[in-house]
Formats: C-alpha cells, sequence, structure tokens
C-alpha cells in the first residue's frame, strides 16, 4: 500500500504569530519500500507522521493510502502500525504478552494469538526472550519488542518516528542493518523520520529533506547527495562548508563543499596572495585529519583529509596552502544557514 500526502497544512495554536509546524507537505511514499523524512528538530518530521497516522488531524490537505483518501478516517481504521522513539512497551507485561496486545483486542482465538506471536518473536530474534519483562531487556532489544508488536496486527504501513533515537551509536547500527534485513524478509511500505543522514541514506530507497515545516527535496539518496535542489540540501547534507562565491551572472553567491571534498595543496611562492589559505589548526581524528583553514577573505573552512595524504603533505599550523572546492554546489544568495 502507497502512502500519499498532498499540500498537508498544520498549525498548533500556541501563540497567536506561532509558524505552521507544517506548510504545503506532499510527497508519496511507494508501496513497499522505506522512505525517510529527514531533517533538524523541529523541521515537522513528527507532526507529518502523526497526521499519516489519523494522530492529528491537518488544517487543510489531503492523506492517501493506498490512493484512497482517508484525511477523517480514524486512526483504528487506517491499518497503521507504530514505532516511537521511547519503547513505550506495557512495563507489567511480559515480552509475549506485549507482542500479543493489538491481537487481543482483535479478540482473535487465543491459539492463533500464540502462533502469531511466536512467529514475531522469531522474526525479531528474541525467541527465547518471550517470558521476560521489558525491564530485564536492553534497550535494543525492548525496541524489537516494540517492532514485533506494530507488526502483530499486520498493518499496510509502518511508521516509525526515531525508532533508535535512544540508543547508543553502536546498537544503533546494529539495528539499522537489523531493521534492514527484517524489512526484506516482511516489505511493509514503512515511514521512517529521522535526522540521522546515515541512518535515512542506509535504509530508505527514497529520502524527503524537510526544513522549517516545508519539503526541500524527494529524491534517492544519490540525487540528494549529487544534485542538491536548495541550498539548505546542499548545506545539511555532509554538513558542508559555507563560503562567499559569485555566480555566472556576476550575482552574490554561497559555495557548498564538503570537508572531505575539498583538495589542499602547498602554495608556493609564485602562488598569488589572493588563493593563499593558512592551517590554523590540525586534529587526528581516528583514520583522517580535520584541517580548518583561513581563506584570503577571512572565511573559515573545515577540510578533511584521510590521514595517509595528510602525512604525505606533510601539513603543518601555520603552512600556506591553496584550496580547490572541487565540486561545490553554487547557489545565489547569500549564507542562508
Ligand atoms: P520534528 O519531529 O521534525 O522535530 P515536530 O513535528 O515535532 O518536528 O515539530 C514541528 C514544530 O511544531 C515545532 O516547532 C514544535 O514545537 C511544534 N509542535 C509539535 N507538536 C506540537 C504540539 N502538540 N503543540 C504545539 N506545538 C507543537
Ligand atoms: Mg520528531
Amino acid at each position: 500500500m502507497s502512502v500519499r500526502v498532498e499540500n498537508l497544512h498544520k498549525r498548533f495554536v500556541v501563540a497567536a504569530e506561532s509558524p505552521p509546524a507544517v506548510n504545503g507537505v506532499s510527497f508519496a511514499a511507494p508501496t513497499g519500500g522505506i522512505t525517510s523524512l529527514l531533517g533538524p528538530s523541529g523541521s515537522g518530521k513528527t507532526t507529518v507522521l502523526r497526521l499519516i497516522a489519523g494522530l492529528e488531524r491537518p488544517d487543510s490537505g489531503v492523506v492517501c493510502l493506498n490512493d484512497q483518501e482517508c484525511t477523517r478516517v480514524p486512526v483504528q481504521r487506517r491499518g497503521v502500525g507504530f514505532v516511537f522513539q521511547g519503547y513505550a512497551l506495557f512495563q507489567h507485561l511480559n515480552v509475549r504478552r506485549n507482542v500479543a496486545f493489538g491481537l487481543k483486542v482483535q479478540r482473535l482465538a487465543k491459539g492463533e494469538i500464540a502462533t502469531r506471536v511466536d512467529e514475531l518473536l522469531e522474526l525479531v530474534q528474541l525467541k527465547d526472550l518471550g517470558e521476560r519483562f521489558p525491564e530485564e531487556l536492553s534497550g535494543g532489544q525492548r525496541q524489537r519488542v516494540a517492532f514485533a508488536r506494530a507488526l502483530a496486527t499486520r498493518p499496510k504501513v509502518l511508521l516509525l518516528d526515531e525508532p533508535f533515537g535512544a540508543l547508543d551509536s553502536r546498537v544503533r547500527v546494529e539495528l539499522r542493518h537489523w531493521l534492514h534485513e527484517l524489512h526484506s524478509k516482511m516489505p511493509v511500505t514503512t515511514i521512517l523520520v529521522t535526522h540521522d543522514q546515515e541512518e535515512a541514506f542506509e535504509l530508505s530507497e527514497r529520502v524527503v529533506i524537510m526544513q522549517g515545516g516545508k519539503v526541500e527535496q524527494v529524491g534517492s539518496p544519490h540525487d540528494i547527495y549529487d544534485r542538491p535542489a536548495t541550498a539548505f540540501v546542499a548545506s545539511f547534507i555532509g554538513n558542508a562548508n559555507a563560503v562567499r562565491a559569485q555566480a555566472d551572472d556576476g550575482r552574490q553567491a554561497t559555495a557548498y563543499v564538503r570537508p572531505h571534498e575539498v583538495k589542499i595543496v602547498k602554495a608556493d611562492a609564485s602562488t598569488s596572495e589572493v588563493s593563499v589559505a593558512t592551517v590554523v589548526t590540525m586534529q587526528r581524528v581516528g583514520g583522517y585529519v580535520k584541517i580548518e583553514v583561513r581563506l584570503a577573505t577571512a572565511e573559515r573552512m573545515t577540510v578533511q583529509l584521510p590521514r595517509a595524504e595528510a602525512d604525505a603533505l606533510g601539513l603543518r599550523e601555520g603552512d600556506r596552502v591553496m584550496v580547490d572546492l572541487g565540486d561545490a554546489k553554487v547557489f545565489v544568495g547569500d549564507y542562508s544557514i
């Protein structure tokens, strides 16, 4: 079942002047795929997810599930399953009963519930932990129970709101691979809200970039990385540097370039002063070196080089270098970020 939203608007009236949380959002999430909503905190991702679920009503706009409009259909009748950031398991119920919860509400026969719970625990690799209580599980295990519970009623759409957000980074990466496998075994149409670029890029075939309640770009991870549509996307993806530039027509513009895409060579006596930059600081971070340079315009820029490359250049703080912005993305307008 595909998900499509058209021109969604939602304003929470907190103060008279409060800006809309969601301001004209449209996109489609294809059947059986994972679509990510990626954006900084406060960009409206959770609100869009809640509008799709039916937990909020839009001020205007349309939600369609499988080409059927369901903007006014109550949450219980939309056939969606959720997993949120906090595990929100029932603390007084063991794992089996947590997973069985939605099935009991649907009044399935006992034997059928038991069989389904067995299948789900197998699917989320918690077969032997059915009798444990949530407090006896690790964070990653609890979140897998939450997935099993969300999938129990065989939802047609799975909505995930920062499902790994509360976990430490190693467990996040493990669960990311786990979710990828789970989804290939059970390809439910999924919408994943995240602020983690790697998570969005690794897991989904379509990424919706949000900022300030609006969609900045919709595309494949490659599209978004290689061809950012707006200055915001160019700056946000890959934590790009922003430096003043001039557009072809002479207008003021900003060039965005990612730290690992900047090339550096040592300057020599013949280098003209306007193109000389100075190495301000160098810091080794694991396998690469983070170099801060000051351009002739006094703007600062972060450059990231593999350690071997930095060693080969023999760079020191205070060195004069030339930087090549390579494949910088240029957008008309002053720094927008
Ligand atoms: P994100 O998930 O991208 O961090 P949200 O959708 O949670 O963003 O929030 C978008 C904006 O709407 C924020 O400014 C937030 O403060 C506001 N907002 C979200 N939910 C509510 C609510 N229930 N009442 C008032 N304001 C809200
Ligand atoms: Mg959120």
